[in-house]
């Protein structure tokens, strides 16, 4: 059937993958194989200051031995820096050199972010005080009454999303103090060249969107359909992070992958699969993520 769905799996290759990044793999791959879509693999090593060796590599590993095979090449991000210059180029009308520090920014006391970054008090978005030089570039974001203020979009599992940027984000990053471009314009860069047009991933990020849809209208890209899958928590109620669970699937230990397997699809809400073999774990597994999407209203 011909499908014009294409999806992707994103991992930072901080670590190996864990129970987590697996169930957003795992979504997001029954996503585009129920919709006979494409689904790319794309390794997000922007930060390469918390890019551990090896990881990208092992993360490969196991998702061949889960038995999910990406349509084609990997895309590494670290590779595509002229993509973000070139970019953030074109809607440098929109951008600032910023010279605050985080101490400065943190100071200002207007709160937190969702992931936790202080908000940004607007310091130097009309130009740099004397003797100051920037450090980063950031976005300047829509004021009061300006077109893009609130932004909304609909989640296909949450339902309308809506956030005010200047007052939970203010004007973020692009470009970071250490050089490096920021997940915000890779990630928007990368889906819009890479044609993607859904987007499943953890709840972790579903404030990030926001930021995200305003990049692509500066930019002038579709807005791709977003799924925000539930994050797995531990026992303290607290987001696995990669270094904690590490998901060892060597391969061809089938039953190690299926054990991993399946306790992805229960979270994920699927019913017990009848299956003896990766394979046929996932032949069950994509219709029932059919099912469950007309269930949930979410195809
Ligand atoms: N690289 C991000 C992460 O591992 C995910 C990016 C995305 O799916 O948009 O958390």
């Amino acid at each position: 059937m011909h499908s014009t769905y294409t999806g992707r799996f994103a991992p930072s290759p901080t670590g190996p993958l864990h129970a987590g990044s697996v169930v957003a793999a795992v979504a997001s791959y029954l996503d585009a194989r129920a919709h006979h879509g494409r689904w790319l693999v794309r390794i997000e090593d922007i930060d390469e200051g918390r890019t551990v060796p090896g990881a990208a590599e092992g993360i490969l590993q196991v998702l061949a031995a889960l038995g999910m095979q990406h349509d084609g090449e990997v895309v590494w991000q670290s590779a595509r820096k002229a993509l973000y210059q070139a970019a953030a180029d074109s809607i440098a009308a929109h951008t600032f050199g910023c010279g605050c520090n985080r101490r400065e920014i943190a100071d200002s006391r207007l709160g937190l972010a969702p992931d936790g970054s202080a908000i940004y008090p607007g310091t130097c978005r009309d130009g740099l005080a004397a003797g100051r030089s920037a450090r980063s570039v950031r976005v300047r974001v829509p004021g009061p009454g300006e077109e893009g203020e609130t932004i909304s979009f609909t989640d296909r599992f949450a339902g309308t999303v809506t956030q005010h940027l200047a007052s939970e984000s203010g004007d973020f990053v692009l470009k970071r103090a250490d050089g490096f471009w920021a997940y915000q314009l890779a990630v928007v860069v990368d889906d819009a060249d890479q044609r993607v047009t859904d987007v499943v991933r953890g709840t972790d990020l579903i404030d990030s969107t926001a930021r995200q849809i305003y990049l692509q209208r500066l930019l002038g890209v579709p807005t791709p359909r977003y799924l925000h899958v539930p994050v797995v928590r531990n026992a303290q109620g607290e987001k696995l992070s990669k270094q904690t669970g590490a998901v060892a699937v060597t391969p061809g230990d089938e039953q190690a992958a299926l054990a991993v397997l399946r306790q992805a699809a229960t979270f994920l809400g699927l019913p017990p699969m009848q299956a003896a073999s990766v394979s046929q774990f996932w032949q069950a597994a994509i219709p029932a993520w059919d099912a469950l999407l007309r269930q949930r209203g979410a195809v």
